[in-house]
């Protein structure tokens, strides 16, 4: 059963650094004329109506980036953003805010990837497949319509390793809900890594207090899935330090301290094979987000390799 409705979160200081994240990638694959491959294995609906996304905004309080990003009001007038990711994230929104919407993944692909790059979305629930087909079909305005797919990630992933053309990048972006995915992301990046050793991967994981009240006892328990992330890196980094000789880099923001109050305190995108110099352009992101997206004192961020390129 697929209850997650990712309306709810789209926009939150998770999705814009996934999306910039995202975009830094695909900037570098562009700086190649080749063709290359992408696949968004979980891919939602593409595109957000705007002042659905503006309400839970408030809550997630990145707003003042965003704000920053559309007016260029927001960031000061000696912060100018140099930053070529975010300038290019902030005429993607430019041009969707125009319509009202705001981008997920799949229209982020569509924006950056060029007519004859092979670009794969995939969505598993029914209604957000639906959704995903009609937001394809004015893809053509932004940029390009990409190859849908309405199946299981996890089974999709190995059905398409090794892609064609053989450069490009897979991004993989499960909801979480259950504990079981963080076991079906370790295993089936597993098997691709055997199957596409070069690719470059793209997981979004989150950050989880390790303790939160029972909404319905309102006692202290400790969250199950707490730890999950740390344990699938550890059991990744086993696979990447055998097949891949790119690397292994984590780059994480955390907008609050972990507590019991809140689950989600940050979240972390890994980059398996990441492209040259990767971590440099996202250094100045993570520090904007911590600049204009904390909720308090003890937002961090971080990056991290895990692997160093051999
Ligand atoms: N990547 C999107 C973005 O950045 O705009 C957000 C994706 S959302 C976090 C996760 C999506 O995965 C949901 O729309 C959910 O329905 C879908 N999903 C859940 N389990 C799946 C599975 N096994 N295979 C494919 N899609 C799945």
């Amino acid at each position: 059963m697929l209850s997650y409705q990712h309306a709810f979160h789209a926009g939150n200081h998770a999705d814009v650094l996934k999306h910039i994240t995202l975009i830094a990638c695909l900037q570098r694959l562009n700086k190649k004329q080749k063709p290359y491959f992408a696949l968004d294995t979980h891919a939602g609906t593409g595109l957000y109506a705007l002042e659905k996304t503006s309400s839970k905004r408030d809550a997630f309080a990145f707003e003042a980036l965003l704000t920053g990003l559309y007016n260029n009001d927001a960031v000061s007038a000696n912060e100018q953003i140099n930053n070529e990711a975010l300038r290019a994230y902030a005429g993607l929104l430019q041009t969707l805010a125009g319509k009202s919407l705001y981008p997920g993944s799949p229209a982020i692909l569509s924006y950056f990837s060029r007519p004859h790059d092979n670009v794969h979305a995939n969505e598993l629930a029914s209604q957000m497949y639906a959704e995903l087909d009609k937001a394809n079909r004015t893809f053509g305005d932004i940029g390009n319509t990409v190859h849908l797919h309405n199946r299981d990630a996890f089974e999709l992933i190995n059905a398409m390793m090794p892609p064609k053309p053989n450069r490009g990048l897979v991004l993989i972006d499960p909801p979480y809900e259950q504990a079981i995915e963080y076991q079906a992301v370790a295993q089936s990046l597993s098997s691709a890594l055997k199957k596409w050793s070069n690719g470059l991967y793209m997981l979004w994981y989150p950050l989880l207090s390790p303790t939160r009240i029972n909404r319905q006892t309102k006692a202290l328990e400790s969250n199950p899935k707490a730890g999950q992330s740390e344990n699938m890196l550890e059991r990744l980094k086993v696979d990447v330090g055998q097949h891949c000789t790119g690397g292994m880099l984590s780059i994480e923001f955390a907008n609050q301290a972990p507590s019991s109050q809140v689950g989600m305190y940050g979240s972390g995108v890994c980059l398996i094979n990441p492209p040259f110099q990767i971590d440099a352009c996202l250094d100045e992101v993570l520090a904007l987000l911590v600049k204009h997206v904390s909720l308090d004192e003890n937002a961090l961020s971080n990056t991290k390799w895990h692997i160093k390129p051999s």
